[in-house]
């Protein structure tokens, strides 16, 4: 729950700044007064270079989107949303559903024809250049035309599609779209002077720029197997430790032959399943991914006394895990195993020590023979 809240923190905090910038325009100085309205069209160009960069197809396409109702504001003014507004809710839904392909090739020139004619069509509707008589009958008891109401089912029907991926996801992609859904709604239903309108694009297009620098921090300290923070967060963390603190090493057993028996793919399926037990851990441990097959666990403050029980738990829980493999047209249940080392910090020792002495009770483990738990001792003071 704190996680999927704190994804959606700086978005809000972006919505809700320009909400309360577009009440004080008036007081901006002429030069910015004149710029805001180009505002929303510069930061785009800066959306689209940066999903260049990236090469994330699917964010161009969603800097369009957003920008769609800006170029096609609404016909009929009693018709809300307009379809402008429906085709964005449904494009942005839809790209939650697609696979990121690149940023431009065939696949983001289909997807951008799809969006284009879907709106054309609309577009037309609206401009009464196609009539489709069903859809101007009213409903009875809500006393609106059917196209109005299809509008609404499509944008509600986005929303409660967004909400429910974020949900499942909880990532940087869903969060940005989550909130320019949001944004989008605010700009239909909210009576908006030019530049407060402007000032809520770009609200919108600064949530998917914010989406590259949140991006580029999950590539740098996440590892993208497990889902795990990664060596250099490790390295962070290590630079700001309490005084009490103890670091465990953790190392799957045999794992170059279970590669070899089972195939690499069985291999990663194995370190997720390792990652999934290690995160249930987190409330007594920082868990991180050292590299390859091997793990790290630092314990701080008042965890320290139960890290030789939580490490138990650990090393039970892993050998516990069953997984489903494949050979010679039988499946069968298959199982790993890990080793651990702990070292807690004396006082005065650096963290680096501190590893290498968590490493060296990890080979005593794999030398008593694996599966097993081995505390370092105090190092010989001199
Ligand atoms: P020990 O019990 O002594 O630790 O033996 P081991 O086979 O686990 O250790 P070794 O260092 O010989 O082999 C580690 C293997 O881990 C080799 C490498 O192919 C595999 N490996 C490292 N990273 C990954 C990965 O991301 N995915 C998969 N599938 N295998 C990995
Ligand atoms: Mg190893
Ligand atoms: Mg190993």
């Amino acid at each position: 729950m704190p996680q999927r809240v704190t994804s959606l923190f700086i978005p809000l905090f972006i919505l809700l700044g320009s909400l309360l910038a577009g009440v004080y325009t008036q007081q901006l100085p002429n030069l910015a007064l004149a710029l805001l309205p180009w505002l929303p069209y510069i930061l785009v160009v800066v959306m689209a270079l940066m999903a260049w960069h990236f090469n994330r197809g699917k964010v161009l396409l969603a800097g369009l989107l957003i920008l769609t109702p800006a170029f096609f504001p609404y016909i009929q003014n009693d018709s809300l949303p307009s379809s402008a507004t429906t085709v964005t809710a449904l494009g942005l839904g839809l790209l939650l559903l697609l696979r990121e392909r690149g940023f431009f090739n065939r696949y983001v020139f289909n997807r951008f024809l799809f969006l284009a004619m879907l709106l054309m069509w609309s577009f037309a509707y609206e401009k009464q250049w196609v009539h489709f008589k069903f859809l101007a009958f009213a409903v009875p008891l809500i006393d609106m035309p059917l196209s109005t109401l299809l509008c609404w089912a499509v944008v509600v029907l986005a929303l409660g599609l967004c909400l429910y991926i974020w949900w499942r996801a909880n990532d940087a992609f869903s969060s940005a779209v989550l909130v320019s859904l949001l944004t989008l709604l605010l700009l239909e239903v909210l009576t908006l002077n030019r530049l407060q309108e402007s000032a809520l694009r770009s609200a919108q297009i600064l949530i998917w720029i914010w989406f590259f620098v949140a991006e580029s921090h999950r590539m740098a300290y996440r590892d993208e197997l497990t889902q795990l923070p990664s060596r250099r967060a490790l390295n962070e963390a290590l630079q700001a430790l309490p005084r009490h603190y103890a670091i465990a090493m953790l190392d799957v057993d045999h794992f170059k032959k279970f590669n070899d028996s089972y195939g690499h793919d069985k291999g990663d399926e194995v370190l997720q399943k390792v990652a999934e037990v290690l995160q249930q851990f987190n409330g007594y441990a920082a868990v991180f991914r050292y590299g390859g097959e091997e793990f790290t666990l630092l314990f701080k403050g008042r965890h320290l006394e139960q890290a030789g029980e939580v490490l138990e738990q650990v090393r039970e829980q892993i050998s516990a895990q069953q997984l489903d493999v494949s050979t010679d047209k039988k499946t069968k249940h298959v199982s790993v195993s890990a080793s651990l080392g702990l070292a807690h910090a004396q006082p005065n020792e650096w963290p680096d020590e501190v590893i290498k002495r968590a490493d060296e009770a990890l080979y005593k483990a794999k030398r008593k023979g694996r599966n097993c738990i081995v505390t370092a001792r105090s190092p010989n003071k001199t």
